[in-house]
């Protein structure tokens, strides 16, 4: 299911929040009055929220805001949101490829939820707690080809964009589809599979 929390006491930080909002670009009144009106944020003087990138948010709360302006904008607009995240992204310098690329999507989510106050993702041990779901990786043997089952709380139409992008830093042609025969969150499935496929 798209927008609902899988464990209770997840928060998400204003980094991403932030990202995510800031994709809305034109449409950021309209996205300050869904946010405000969930808590999160401050107006500033014209009334837009303002988001502190250091501060936590409930996850439920920032579901709850971001499926009415989801429902207000429509998926064309969420796939642009999608996109644009990783072309803000700093990638460490272990990242070189589309596989790191791709892998990186889930510790990168990870590292900005926590739960009950705890990281969900401690980079010094490599240990990721559960809580929010997974953006999966497989690597297709012999292909360029990559399966990315993404089980999580996010909206489908976002999580293609998100993973379309970030295939392409790394391969800027590359394909990014889903994969309509398997389950889909927007039709109430827990998961959705997207397939990158890409040529030397
Ligand atoms: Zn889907």
């Amino acid at each position: 299911m798209q927008f609902v929390p899988f464990a209770e006491g997840i928060e998400v930080n204003g980094q991403t929040v932030w990202a995510i909002v800031d994709g809305f670009k034109a449409f950021s009144v309209l996205a300050s009055t869904y946010l405000l009106k969930e808590g999160i944020g401050t107006a500033d003087k014209q009334g837009v929220a303002v988001v502190d990138p250091k501060a936590w948010y409930s996850q439920r709360a920032w579901l709850r805001a971001f499926e009415q302006i989801a429902t207000q904008l429509g998926d064309t607009v969420l796939l642009e949101i999608g996109k644009a995240i990783p072309r803000n992204a700093i990638f460490p310098d272990s990242i070189q490829d589309i596989h790191a690329a791709i892998q990186s999507i889930d510790i990168a989510y990870h590292i900005n939820h926590r739960r009950q106050g705890q990281p969900l993702f401690d980079p010094a041990t490599g240990r990721m707690r559960e809580g929010i779901g997974h953006y999966g990786y497989t690597r297709v043997p012999g292909e360029k080809k990559i399966l990315s089952v993404c089980e999580n709380p996010y909206p489908c139409a976002f999580d293609n964009g998100l993973i379309q992008a970030m295939a392409r830093r790394f391969e800027p042609f590359s394909r990014t589809e889903h994969d309509d025969t398997q389950p889909c969150r927007k039709r109430g499935g827990n998961s959705c599979t997207y397939i990158v496929t890409w040529h030397a």
